[in-house]
């Protein structure tokens, strides 16, 4: 079967779910109502993964509306992305990087995802015209390198994942090209039934000019057979994989579980690149985000048990004015400092704030 045919036997439906799933008539009931706003779709190879007896399985939890969902604390733009928008589906908020929107579609919609209010659903924030895009990074010669995501742009034909690298590929300030995927974790298939892809991405991934690909494991669980064969597959053809976690509740808020997992992805190739604090976004914030204090605490007793290779991640909030780092606590003050920043003055400030143990976003703290 090829990967499209496999993906229209997704789990779309709370009939279908309740096949495999037991609900009562009350979760039934609200668990519709948060599907209705944000659709569900569940990949069969997601799905199981799922401990289906366990009520809080953590890749239950990512994967199925719960009526949390319906508590609106927190916005839908947390990262400031429509001030940073330049056409539809292209932002520009770094000055190196350029980030396209290729798609609204996802092999499984995520119930924490920070891009809600886009992912299946119809919105004007899409790419439309890739050739304005590539005019614009063309033009802005400060730009050398594009993330490709959205959704997730392996949701794409790979002829269109061609034309966007033909078309990226010869912009001689670039340095490399990346896709922001998680078709390895939740939709592994799409990688390993398609050799189309892997040649296409083998040919532009070139010696001084690589393609990335920057995943999305949350949990050790997610780390299936087929998994790991997708990533030994993109490895073969001469992709570099990194890796970005959220810091989830009740999915990755604990350091064994938070360590288990940096270990085990540098086993089979990927490299730790972020943990992010979980965003303050509407129906996710409520019952996914953890308190600095407490992700921090999580996170150095997680260090404890690393390597140093397993442990070169940053902590980090995506906020709407750069990318900060969550760098210490110390008495009554919690340390932050400026990974990446909108205003390039502001790389690498380090900065000071009243420490609060319920805070979970830097507007939280005086
Ligand atoms: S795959 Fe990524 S973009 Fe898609 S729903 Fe999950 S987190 Fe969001």
């Amino acid at each position: 079967m090829t990967w499209e045919n496999q993906l229209k036997k997704n789990i779309c439906g709370i009939e279908q779910l309740k096949k495999y799933i037991k609900l009562t008539p009350k979760e039934e009931k609200q668990l519709r109502k948060a599907a209705e706003i944000h659709p569900m779709s569940i990949s069969r190879h997601y799905l199981s993964l799922i401990n289906k007896k366990d009520k809080n399985d953590p890749i239950r939890r990512m994967a199925v509306p719960s009526e949390e969902e319906l508590n609106l604390l927190g916005s839908y733009d947390t990262s400031g992305e429509a001030e940073n928008t330049k056409m539809p589906g292209l932002q520009h908020k770094y000055k190196q990087t350029a980030l396209i929107l290729a798609t609204n579609r996802c092999a499984t919609y995520c119930r924490f995802c920070f891009r809600k209010r886009l992912v299946g659903l119809p919105n004007k924030e899409v790419l439309r015209r890739f050739d304005d895009a590539v005019r614009y990074i063309k033009k802005h010669k400060e730009i050398n390198n594009v993330l490709i995501s959205g959704g997730d742009p392996f949701m794409l034909p790979t002829r269109l994942i061609e034309k966007f690298l033909e078309k990226l590929s010869p912009i001689s300030h670039l340095d490399f090209i990346r896709f922001g995927t998680r078709t390895l974790v939740t939709f592994p298939d799409r990688i390993l039934k398609d050799k189309t892809l892997l040649n296409v991405l083998k040919k532009y991934s070139r010696k001084n000019k690589r393609i990335y690909v920057v995943t999305h494991f949350n949990h050790p669980n997610e780390i299936a057979e087929k998994s790991i064969n997708a990533v030994a597959q993109l490895m073969k053809h001469n992709i570099i994989i990194n890796n970005q976690t959220v810091l989830l509740r009740g999915v990755n808020d604990n350091p064994r579980t938070m360590a288990e997992l940096q270990n085990k992805l540098v086993s089979i190739g990927v490299n730790p690149y972020y943990v992010f604090q979980c965003r303050p976004v509407k129906r996710v914030r409520h019952h996914f985000q953890v308190s600095l204090f407490r992700g921090y605490n999580i996170i150095e007793k997680a260090k404890k048990k690393l390597n140093g290779h397993s442990k070169r991640f940053k902590y980090i909030m995506s906020h709407k004015t750069g990318k900060i780092e969550i760098v210490g606590i110390k008495n009554n003050g919690i340390y932050f400092k400026y990974h990446q920043a909108k205003n390039s003055k502001n790389i690498g400030k380090f900065f000071k704030r009243k420490l609060n143990k319920t805070g979970g976003w830097l507007d939280d703290f005086q």
